[in-house]
């Protein structure tokens, strides 16, 4: 808007070419052969910068949307928030965006360009189309505001992106509680972004997050679910998770493990998420598969199993107590984060086991190994036990009867194997359902492989 772009020529940064995957390399050629202009924007520039792998290559142009997918015969549009156009290459999408005009004194004449806000000023629908320099105002963080130019391979900086990424600073462009109002998930990924890039967030940037975290009740909870995922999976799980605890952002999310945690009661719990959380950013970081389904086990846990308690001790058995629990919670939790069915499903599937788990007397145990859960069920309850939620001894039986041979795992089940110490006094957990205890040492035929607890397997 008000000034133009300090350009910074190829010699003078190292974004290479031979770091942007080809189906964006592919993209931006096609639109500069065909007139527009086109550059890659937003992390693919940032990462890039910073010497990092993006997780994925982002196209902004001048062509418009319509005008994209003419160019492209695997190209599909998308939004109605805002209109972009996916480029498919396979199983990999490339996105392009049309430049888009924070003033409205640009506008296009069809009903789809206008912007619409609703009356907190939240925007509902922008589709102001414009040149680069307007474009540029509408994101969120000056790291996040850089266009490389597949023409000349040049950086374009007008928010001063580069000198902050350089100095690893997160700052929001901008008057940043007016940005905040206007897209209030903008807190998130102020959090996000610190989190995986370790930035300083910048004192003015930083002053509203606390103050507006209750601003994110009003964003719609699918989207909150979107960046959950993003934030817990995306290998920054724990330092995101701080932050948000820091801001009173998980507050918003998920108030009631929230609450749990700050009580006292709260201690395995909050060990327990910890641990699970450091966990999956190992696997992420060894790019081992991590997905959403332990993650909300994990999340809800604490609140479940201490609802399961009480049903119980109201006179529910153990398995159907923490069924109604589970159902009670993850209803509960969708009116901040909608997880859909495919991943609450499996989660309650994998809370039944670990009552089911419970049992290590009897041939139904045995069937319990090729469980398609049990693995998963299996790797969170050694995380329990680590945090002092489950019983130590339960998860080495699992262990260890994992490690035994056809012959030696059907004498295991017949004692029931050995239990290193009751559960804690109230938690009703051991020996529920087998009837307890039973010492029985020479069973143990090799030492066991242990393996680690698989943070977000399963
Ligand atoms: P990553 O892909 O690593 O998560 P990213 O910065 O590419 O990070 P995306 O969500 O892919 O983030 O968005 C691409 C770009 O679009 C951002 O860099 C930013 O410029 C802009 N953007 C995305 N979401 C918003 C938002 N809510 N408000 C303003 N700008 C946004
Ligand atoms: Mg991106």
């Amino acid at each position: 808007m008000e000034t133009g772009p300090r350009i910074i020529p190829r010699p003078e940064h190292n974004v290479s070419r031979a770091h942007i995957s080809n189906n964006a390399l592919k993209v931006m050629y096609r639109l500069r052969d065909a007139g527009y202009q086109a550059f890659l924007v937003g992390g693919g520039v940032r990462d890039l910068l910073l010497g990092r792998e993006p997780k994925d290559f982002d196209i902004a142009t001048d062509a418009h949307p319509e005008e994209v997918r003419q160019l492209f015969r695997n190209c599909r549009l998308i939004g109605r928030r805002f209109r972009l156009a996916h480029v498919f290459f396979g199983r990999d999408i490339v996105e392009v965006a049309t430049f888009r005009a924070a003033g409205d004194e640009v506008g296009a004449d069809d009903e789809e360009s206008l912007l619409l806000l609703d009356d907190d000023g939240r925007i509902l629908r922008d589709n102001r189309y414009g040149g680069i320099g307007d474009d540029v105002w509408r994101r969120d963080f000056t790291a996040n505001a850089l266009y490389y130019n597949i023409a000349d391979f040049s950086i374009w900086d007008y928010a001063g992106g580069v000198e902050d990424i350089r100095a690893g600073v997160l700052r929001l462009i901008g008057e940043p509680e007016g940005r905040y109002r206007e897209d209030p998930v903008r807190l998130l990924r102020a959090v996000r972004f610190a989190a995986k890039l370790g930035f300083r967030i910048e004192p003015a940037t930083e002053a509203p997050l606390r103050p507006l975290a209750p601003t994110l009740e009003s964003v719609p909870p699918a989207r909150l679910f979107d960046e959950v995922l993003k934030l817990f999976l995306g290998g920054h799980a724990v330092a995101s998770y701080e932050l948000l605890r820091r801001y009173g952002h998980f507050a918003q999310l998920f108030p009631v493990v929230d609450a749990l945690l700050d009580s006292e009661a709260g201690e395995p719990y909050r060990a327990l998420l910890l641990a699970a959380l450091r966990n999956t950013d190992q696997r992420v970081a060894e790019d081992e598969p991590v997905t959403p389904v332990f993650l909300f086990c994990v999340l809800l846990w604490g609140p479940v199993r201490r609802r399961a308690v009480a049903l119980e001790a109201a006179g529910e058995s153990p398995l159907q107590a923490l069924l109604l629990a589970a159902d009670e919670l993850m209803d509960g939790q969708q009116r901040q984060v909608a997880v859909p069915r495919r991943i609450t499903t499996p989660v309650k599937e994998m809370m039944a086991l670990q009552v089911r788990l419970q049992r290590t007397r009897g041939r139904r145990v045995l069937g319990m190994l090729g469980h398609p859960r049990f693995r998963a069920a299996y790797d969170f309850l050694c995380l329990r036990a680590a945090a002092g939620d489950a019983d130590p001894g339960l998860a080495q039986f699992w262990t260890e009867l994992q490690a035994l041979d056809e012959a030696g795992q059907k004498a295991a089940v017949e004692t029931g194997g050995r239990r290193a110490q009751p559960a804690a006094a109230g938690e009703g957990e051991a020996g529920q359902e087998d009837g307890g205890a039973k010492p029985a040492r020479a069973r143990r035929r090799r030492r066991p492989r242990r393996r680690k607890p698989g943070g977000a397997s399963g």
